[in-house]
């Protein structure tokens, strides 16, 4: 089935009981609970609250380099294991070895506007043309550090960063609820997705100890997950403050 088109409740009920979900190839379901796992610009989230995601100010292109021991092995020693930064004015470059072998790349640009993307010049349809104009925004940066923008492959993704209200909340609803970005996303600085995982995990948990009575496991898991992510996310503010600050920091 392709994905959601639109959300809306069967009329015929008051208050209406079941909804109904309209899927973009023509076809539609209805649904006892609806968990909103569609992540920054859900369609599922309009239900449960007027709260959408707001820019901050940073955006950021990912880049990768596949297999990256085998193709580059001089860089994979320099990246090492794990996360790799390299700190400038304003921007940042960072290096994240994946469980693939891929090393992601991601070229952060702060108090950078929403509209950036257009007026940076970046190529987006042609790789080539965008990592070479790419090294050119990274104008007297190490070449070192620029290599790793040179071997990178074809995929040059615009990634727009954007937040909802840290601590965000709804009343419970019985019938829908949300999980990961959806219900809280974060600045990306390593709880997004860990949160998204638990989330669903302990959704499926306080389903189970309430088979009889999901709205009781919905507030339940409301209950732990606005608290939980309501800290992450104020951790990850406070991480994306304070890295403009780091970016400020020269690399000798
Ligand atoms: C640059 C960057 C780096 C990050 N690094 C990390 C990191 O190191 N560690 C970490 O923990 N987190 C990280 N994150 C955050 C992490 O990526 C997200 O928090 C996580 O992917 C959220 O998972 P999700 O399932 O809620 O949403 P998503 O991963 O966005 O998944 C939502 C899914 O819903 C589908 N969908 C959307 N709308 C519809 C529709 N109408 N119908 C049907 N399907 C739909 C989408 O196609 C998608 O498959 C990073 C984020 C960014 C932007």
């Amino acid at each position: 089935m392709n994905g959601i088109d639109a959300v809306v409740y069967e009329r015929d009920s008051h208050p209406p009981t079941r909804g109904l979900l309209s899927f973009a190839d023509g076809r539609s379901a209805t649904y006892d609970l609806l968990v909103g796992a569609d992540g920054a610009d859900s369609r599922v989230r309009a239900l449960l609250t007027d709260a959408r995601p707001v820019h901050t100010g940073h955006n950021l292109v990912e880049l990768g380099i596949a297999d990256i021991d085998r193709t580059h092995p001089d860089l994979a020693a320099r990246v090492g294991r794990g996360n790799y930064w390299v700190l400038g004015h304003g921007q940042s470059l960072s290096a994240q070895r994946n469980g693939d072998g891929r090393v992601r790349i991601y070229l952060s640009f702060y108090n950078s506007d929403e509209d950036w993307f257009t007026t940076s010049g970046i190529p987006f349809g042609d790789p080539a043309a965008a990592r070479v104009r790419l090294i050119d925004l990274f104008t007297g940066w190490d070449p070192r550090f620029t290599a790793l923008i040179a071997a990178c492959d074809d995929t040059v993704l615009p990634r727009s960063i954007t937040t909802l209200p840290v601590g965000l909340t709804w009343p419970s609803r019985p019938d829908v609820t949300m999980l990961g970005d959806a219900a809280h996303l974060m600045p990306p600085v390593g709880q997004g997705a860990n949160m998204a995982l638990l989330d669903g995990a302990l959704l499926g948990l306080a389903l189970a100890a309430h088979p009889d009575d999901v709205p009781a496991a919905v507030e339940e898991y409301e209950r732990e997950m606005f608290a939980r992510t309501s800290a992450a996310g104020r951790q990850s503010a406070h991480m994306q403050d304070i890295r403009p600050a780091w970016v400020r920091v020269r690399v000798p």
